[in-house]
């Protein structure tokens, strides 16, 4: 099975994930703007079960989603990067594509939260785009 592997900016925290991501998106709702200073964060949508931290200690930041369940940031405690975010309502880790050693295996398959899009955020070309969720995950 597929292994790969990620870290924060600094080096102190390092995870790694097992199998494919059951999604691939770009989201740009406002949260994800503040979160990562841009348009959008590029999450890999992994099953808790197949996500493991293996180095160091990540902080967490718990915000309500718009499901009103809890999200949970995971950032590290010395450089501040966001290396996922646990999504609790659906089980699943979204994982910050640009955290890992070598992310060329993955590309966007959607657009989400794009009603939420600032005017000067970039969109990917010949992929759907949702103004919040598909039908299938909202
Ligand atoms: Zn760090
Ligand atoms: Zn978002």
């Amino acid at each position: 099975m597929a292994k790969y592997e990620g870290s924060c900016g600094c080096g102190h925290v390092k995870y790694a994930f097992e199998g494919e991501p059951i999604n691939a998106a770009f989201c740009y709702c406002k949260e994800c703007q503040k979160h990562t200073g841009s348009d959008k964060w590029f999450g890999l949508w992994v099953p808790k079960d197949k996500f493991a931290f293996t180095k160091g200690e990540t902080k967490s930041y718990t915000r309500k989603g718009d499901s009103s369940k809890d999200i949970h940031h995971q950032f590290c405690s010395r450089c501040g990067t966001t290396v996922c975010v646990e999504v609790t309502v659906a089980g699943f880790y979204s994982v910050s594509a640009s955290t890992l050693d070598d992310s060329s295996h993955f590309s966007p398959k959607m657009a989400i939260y794009t009603a939420s899009a600032p005017k000067w955020a970039v969109f990917p070309e010949d992929v759907p785009k949702f103004d919040i969720l598909p039908p299938e995950f909202s």
